[in-house]
């Protein structure tokens, strides 16, 4: 089967096309057919198109909205210039699967899209007000034009935590803001966390029920995730991805009292101060340079700045405070995996992270963290290491072909 896969956000859209054989699912017998990115919807895109095997084509074309973007994308896939060997016509395109933001309580898992499925997106909408509607465009795009016969999923980042128990999800505020408001932590990137589980537990060859690891997904947005017996029992995004590990702009865990205390002394109102929270707040607050760790290193390292040092080492200790409190509420686990731009890439970022852990099992081989060959995953731990350390790109893309092949294909695996 071939797969669309898209990831609309508010003014980009990201695609892969990915060919999945429905009888051999999870035996990594995927091929990435065709992938981009168009950045800037709203106004003149960048428009980055790329087939297997070839170098990636850039250009930049007016596209209004994602619907001019969604046909950008189904106009190249059938292309001569694209030359996808698989995909002559439109109707090559066997399914289309979306990843969606926000599916509250509703959403335990990937489903299939019907008129209910997009009310219960929209209900959504007040949950995460910033991404289902750019999820839903992208949805009725589809819709529109590939026709209602194409079979569209939606795969939710918040699916994955719905097995957090109470305790994990609930806050310490007054009982019925839950029941009238449906205030609690869902937590999000759980299509990633959940791919984590399901590699590390092919590497190690172990049912998806013996997975015990503390994933952490260090990116421009972070978060960690406690997995036992292959199931999110924690995780650090709470209500909204700002919870939890200092991020490129988010703060994280904050003291509440802050906003009533800086809408006093600076005047902001609420909504200024959420935007500074999320938008001017994390690496590149603290810093004043950039959200950007790679620039941040560079910076300690060639120029010894001072706040670039402080900015990198409040991250990584916020990271080690979480591991400390899953490795707790989990009894231990088997490992710790990096996963994100940072921690698949950043070895100064994992080192830093895992100093002065060897008390609680953790000690990282010095050497393997340092030449791990960037992009490429491995194993990282010492060989006395009690837990083991590894760092794993993530793909979250291969999360939503495979379940979009199931839920198309009917099959209940899953
Ligand atoms: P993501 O959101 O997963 O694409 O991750 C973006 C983050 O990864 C940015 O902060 C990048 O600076 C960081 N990153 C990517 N490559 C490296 C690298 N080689 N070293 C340190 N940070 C990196």
């Amino acid at each position: 089967m071939n797969i669309l896969v898209l990831n609309c956000g508010s003014s980009t859209v990201k695609f892969q096309i990915i060919q999945s054989d429905p009888e051999r699912l999870e035996n990594g017998s995927e091929r990435r057919l065709a992938s981009g990115l168009l950045e800037r919807i709203g106004s003149q895109a960048l428009i980055t198109f790329k087939a297997e095997g070839q170098t990636p084509h850039k250009s930049t074309a007016p596209l209004k909205d994602h619907r001019a973007a969604i046909d950008k994308i189904l106009r190249w896939i059938v292309s001569p210039e694209a030359r996808i060997e698989s995909i002559r016509a439109l109707s090559d395109l066997d399914a289309v699967g979306h990843r969606v933001v926000h599916g509250g309580e509703k959403f335990q898992k990937s489903v299939r899209i019907d008129k209910n499925v997009l009310a219960g997106i929209e209900d959504c909408i007040e949950l995460a007000p910033l991404h289902n509607p750019a999820n839903l465009k992208g949805i009725r795009a589809c819709q529109d034009l590939l026709g209602e016969g194409v079979p569209q999923v939606a795969v939710f980042d918040t699916a994955f935590h719905s097995t957090l128990p109470e305790t994990a999800y609930l806050y310490g505020l007054p009982y019925h803001l839950y029941l009238r408001h449906r205030i609690r932590r869902y937590g999000f990137h759980g299509t990633s966390h959940r791919y984590i589980a399901f590699k590390y537990g092919q590497m190690m060859g172990l049912e998806p029920k013996d997975v015990n690891i503390v994933s952490l997904h260090l990116g421009n947005g972070c978060s960690a995730c406690a997995i036992k017996n292959g199931r999110s029992i924690d995780t650090t995004m709470g209500f909204t991805p700002l919870e939890g590990l200092i991020m490129g702009t988010r703060a994280g865990d904050v003291d509440p009292s802050i906003v009533d205390f800086l809408h006093s002394k600076e005047g902001l109102s609420i909504g200024e101060i959420d935007t500074m929270l999320n938008k001017q707040s994390g690496l590149l607050g603290v810093s004043g340079l950039t959200s950007d760790m790679r620039e941040l290193e560079e910076e300690e390292a060639h120029n010894q700045d001072r706040r670039a040092r402080l900015a990198i080492d409040l991250f990584c200790r916020r990271v080690q405070k979480y591991v400390g409190s899953y490795l707790a509420i989990m009894n231990g686990a088997d490992a710790v995996v990096f996963t994100g731009g940072i921690g698949q890439n950043s070895d100064v970022v994992r080192q830093r992270v895992c100093a002065n852990m060897d008390w609680l099992g953790l000690k990282l081989d010095d050497q393997k963290n340092r030449t791990l060959p960037r992009g490429e995953g491995g194993d990282i731990s010492a060989a006395d290491s009690r837990v083991k350390i590894l760092a794993l790109p993530t793909d979250e893309e291969l999360m939503i072909a495979q379940d979009t092949v199931r839920c198309v294909a009917g099959s209940t695996r899953g």
